[in-house]
């Protein structure tokens, strides 16, 4: 995993969103797609709304049991949302595997970002293609643009103070939708 602190990103990284995750939870992230491998995994961390803080995860259903796709189960996203809702949270994280290629959203992951009208959420992928090393990126997705933000880690369970920033993948870059090949 290429790690760089958040110091080596570029200026456009440092004005743009950042998503801030606890070590535990993003573990946890991790662990699930590596159950699920090499089927995608996918799920969402849930936060007070207006916080931006991701505090509850909530592993989900892949409806669509694929290596090369995710949906979700629409029984089950009915109920997860209602639960946001009645405790005043938002989908901070939504998040998925891909399981043989990179960590970057594929055309169809555009058109779910879309239809799920969730414009604030963070898009954070997983990929497990390395059965050693995970590669997680993270993305806002608006209007069919996908624009990369660096992670950053904190280990808030541990030490309030000890708190590291880690830019996973590559320095943020807008890519236009319709220059992107799918994958
Ligand atoms: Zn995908």
């Amino acid at each position: 995993m290429r790690v760089l602190t958040r110091e080596g990103g570029s200026l456009l990284g440092r004005l743009l969103d950042v998503l801030t995750i606890d070590a535990a939870i993003l573990d946890a992230i991790v662990a699930h797609a590596r159950r699920d491998h090499p089927d995608e995994a996918c799920g969402i961390v849930a936060g007070p709304d207006g916080s931006d803080t991701p505090t509850r995860h909530v592993p989900m259903e892949n409806a669509a049991r694929s290596m090369t796709f995710f949906a979700l189960d629409s029984i089950e996203q009915l109920r997860v949302w209602r639960e946001m809702d009645k405790a005043d949270e938002v989908p901070v994280i939504i998040y998925h595997s891909h399981t043989a290629t990179e960590a970057y959203p594929s055309r169809s992951d555009i058109g779910i970002a879309s239809e799920l009208g969730e414009p604030d959420a963070h898009y954070l992928l997983v990929s497990t293609r390395d059965p050693v090393q995970a590669e997680i990126r993270s993305f806002r997705i608006v209007d069919g643009a996908v624009t990369e933000e660096p992670v950053a880690v904190v280990n808030a369970s541990v030490d309030q103070h000890a708190v590291q920033s880690y830019l996973f993948g590559q320095s943020p870059t807008t890519v236009d939708y319709e220059c992107r090949a799918g994958s």
